[in-house]
């Protein structure tokens, strides 16, 4: 997807670092965004409160939405640089189309992890013929200083890794737990989890003192270290802890993402991950002149215009 806000907003990773070693319960309201025509997402990530866990640095959630007889998700062609994006369908189906030539449809229990590197271009729209409903979750995972510039890929994995535990189903869409390893390719030591219960379920997870942790609600409610989350809240965990307390009532659906504490300074900015403002500046050029990004293959959608630069990045004059 493709992160359309023109506030002038730049995230800027170390204005909010983590209380390296502590655990915290800090609550985070997403707020609403619409990506392609008209559809509208809630981000959570990045915040004010909250730029990254780990080396996730963004977090969408679209959907669930009634989208029969609608055109659905039309977000047309846009630059990427710098960062993975991982998106994971629940309900509904995605198109995705880039600039190496990649087509693929992506469909519910699946993901496509797109690595941007030193840049890609892509689009994602709901087929002509899409079933009624759409669900999803689109993630974009920083990419570290020594791999930012690596060319671009894309993976589509059909099949990840299920386990049952205490009447959770959990999927391992990236990194690992309980000896489960996702196959996605990834970079920075982190770890991705969907939490499905379809009625009350309680469980104790193990986790990794060294990460920092968060969870995020998609559907129904949760109990999460005695919190009670409901869909449109982060809980942002910090880092220090073994376990964390999961408690379910009714069907429910979460993520439980984690990571190392990411300890480069980024600029994010519209649909590029850099280091500098000049970084930006550079993909940003690139993208309106029509030079440095490759094209999609036979592609008709309207690509996207890049928003004007803030002035906190716009070059000195
Ligand atoms: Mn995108």
């Amino acid at each position: 997807m493709s992160n359309t806000e023109h506030a002038g907003h730049v995230s800027v990773s170390t204005d909010c670092t983590a209380q390296h070693g502590s655990p915290q319960l800090l609550h985070i309201s997403s707020r609403e965004a619409i990506v392609g025509d008209d559809m509208v997402i809630r981000r959570a990530l990045p915040n004010p409160l909250k730029r990254m866990i780990g080396a996730w640095c963004f977090l969408d959630h679209a959907g669930p939405a009634e989208i029969a007889n609608k055109d659905g998700l039309r977000v047309g062609p846009h630059p990427h640089i710098g960062l993975q994006t991982f998106t994971w369908m629940i309900e509904g189906e995605v198109l995705h189309r880039d600039s190496l030539g990649c087509v693929q449809l992506i469909r519910p229990g699946q993901v496509n992890l797109m690595t941007a590197g030193r840049g890609i271009v892509h689009s994602e729209e709901s087929p002509a013929e899409h079933p009624p409903r759409l669900h999803a979750a689109q993630l974009w995972i920083a990419l570290p200083d020594q791999y930012r510039h690596i060319n671009p890929a894309f993976d589509h994995y059909p099949n990840l890794p299920v386990l049952q535990r205490d009447g959770f189903s959990i999927t391992v869409l990236a990194g690992d737990t309980l000896g489960q390893r996702s196959p996605a390719r990834i970079y920075s030591p982190l770890v991705g989890l969907d939490f499905t219960a379809t009625g009350p379920a309680r469980t104790m997870m193990p986790v990794q003192p060294d990460f920092e942790y968060g969870v995020m609600v998609m559907a129904g409610s949760a109990r999460i270290e005695g919190e009670t989350l409901l869909p449109g809240c982060l809980l942002y965990l910090g880092c220090g802890r073994h376990e964390l307390h999961l408690e379910v009532h009714e069907p429910t659906r979460f993520l439980l993402l984690g990571g190392e504490p990411f300890n480069e300074e980024i600029l994010l900015w519209w649909n590029f991950v850099g280091r500098t403002p000049d970084d930006i500046i550079a993909a940003t050029d690139a993208w309106n002149t029509g030079n440095g990004f490759d094209k999609i293959p036979n592609c008709t959608g309207r690509p996207l215009t890049a928003p004007a630069l803030p002035d906190s990045i716009k070059p000195v004059a």
